[in-house]
């Protein structure tokens, strides 16, 4: 494959020399940065720029953050704007117009009582900081204390740093099936295997010794993310609504990844119709700057003023900017362009699997994509399933950095190759998005021998 969009001869020194740095005095604990060993320097919609002058396509969005892309020239002069008023950026969480703006255009798009007559809680900036809001929120409410969530969830970072704290309370979590279709624990997989798994959570509710008492909320991800880009049937998230709602549990959904259009529908939630008793929202609400809030029933506001401060809950530039993104997805219908393109996009990647053995799995719903990239070599379980090859993914991803394409890894053993492109891109960068993946599988392929170090892993009939 040319790539027309690399410029590096030699890359600067300024280059290496910030990456060197950065590998010096950054902690053991970054992430993205080792896969990615770029210097960002300008970034124009999906495309990211270093400083090196190569030119990437972006499908990572600030781990599907950029609903818009980078830069959007909306987002920006919505930035600008504030900044050119005057308004104090710092307000603790006092009301203001920018965001009293925001909060109406969110209430705009939410999901039926939450829209008429939910109550919004402005949390610390960070996802992870509204799932703390919304556990805290569920627990005052019900006086309960254990929370149900769902094997391959992903919720934040914050469990440790809540442990610490003088408040910190005695957390039980009950571990439920998550319907994941292609390495379904029932080993049916589909309807049947979603629907064992909700009879499995419906068992531990009824069943006096089940060991598992009714607890303060469940949460979930309409389409687990992290976990591996697993979409959860429509019918089995109504499932779980049915449970939580005839047992008096506030179902807390998780829609930091999913929301703003990311799936095909503005929130995840939409397919199905479902309406939770909380919304927990943070990533393309803010435009691309920091935000995170909960949104839930106004009979859950039963806890007292201060429960769950903060002192930057008041971001002005993100409220601007989250909702001039809100706007532009609303009135230029990106959730219906998420669904269509993503169905292409899809179709594409099951004639890539067709061609290659390796990939065990295809998934995904709108723009957020996954492949499960498996070992070809071993045996397949009853249901047809491999296991996984992270190996084979690190270099996928790795071809890919090479060919001028950022994908994200995700998944139980990080073997899913993840794509979460803004929701602005056009039918040709789609196109050489999956061009630029297709030919780094081939190379990837090629070079990388498998699990067991015994075969490499090869190509099922020719590239597509
Ligand atoms: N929930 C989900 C579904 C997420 O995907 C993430 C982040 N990937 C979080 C919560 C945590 O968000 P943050 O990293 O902003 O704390």
């Amino acid at each position: 494959m040319v790539l027309t969009e690399t410029v590096p001869a030699a890359a600067p020194p300024a280059h290496e020399g910030i990456l060197r740095r950065q590998s010096l005095r950054e902690s053991a604990a970054r992430t993205y940065a080792r896969s990615l060993p770029i210097v960002p320097v300008r970034a124009r919609g999906l495309t990211i720029e270093g400083a090196d002058g190569r030119r990437y396509l972006d499908c990572l969005s600030g781990a599907g953050t950029l609903a818009l892309g980078h830069n959007h020239p909306v987002v920006l002069e919505a930035i600008r704007t504030v900044l050119d008023s005057g308004a104090p950026l710092h307000v603790l969480d006092l009301a203001t117009p920018v965001k009293d703006a925001f909060t109406t255009e969110l209430f705009a798009t939410l999901p039926g009582e939450l829209a008429e007559k939910g109550r919004i809680q402005f949390c610390g900036p960070a996802g992870t900081d509204a799932v703390e809001a919304a556990f805290k929120l569920v627990r005052t409410a019900t006086g309960r204390d254990g929370l149900m969530a769902f094997s391959g969830a992903y919720h934040g970072m914050t469990a440790q740093a809540l442990a610490a704290s003088g408040g910190a309370q005695h957390t039980s979590v009950v571990r439920l099936p998550y319907p994941y279709d292609y390495r379904c624990p029932f080993q049916t997989g589909g309807e049947r295997g979603a629907e064992l798994a909700a009879r499995w959570t419906q068992s531990l509710l009824d069943d006096p010794k089940s060991g598992v008492s009714r607890p303060a909320g469940m949460i979930l991800e309409p389409v687990q993310g992290e976990g591996g880009v697993i979409p959860a049937p429509d019918g089995w998230l109504r499932r779980m609504r049915e449970i939580t709602a005839a047992r008096r549990i506030p179902l807390i959904v998780d829609e930091v990844q999913t929301g703003v259009g990311r799936t095909g529908a503005f929130w995840a939630v939409d397919h199905s119709g479902i309406v939770p008793d909380v919304i927990v929202l943070s990533k393309a609400i803010g435009g691309s700057l920091p935000l995170a809030v909960i949104v839930y029933r106004e009979e859950l506001d039963a806890w007292q003023p201060g429960a769950h401060a903060g002192t930057f809950r008041g971001n002005q530039l993100a409220m601007a900017a989250g909702a001039a993104t809100l706007a532009y997805v609303r009135t230029n219908g990106l959730d219906r362009r998420a669904a269509e393109l993503g169905a292409r996009m899809l179709d594409r990647l099951t004639s890539l699997a067709a061609a290659h053995d390796c990939i065990g799995d295809v998934r995904g719903r709108g723009l957020m994509l996954g492949i499960e990239l498996v070992d070809r070599t071993a045996d397949a379980d009853a249901t047809g399933a491999r296991p996984a090859d992270p190996q084979l993914a690190a270099a996928v991803q790795h071809a890919c950095l090479d060919r001028g394409l950022i994908v994200e890894l995700g998944g139980r053993q990080s073997a899913v190759v993840r794509l979460l492109p803004p929701l602005t891109i056009t039918d040709e960068q789609a196109d050489a998005i999956l061009d630029r993946l297709a030919d780094a599988l081939t190379a990837a392929v090629r070079t990388t021998p498998g699990p067991t170090g015994s075969s490499p892993t090869t190509m099922r009939g020719t590239s597509p």
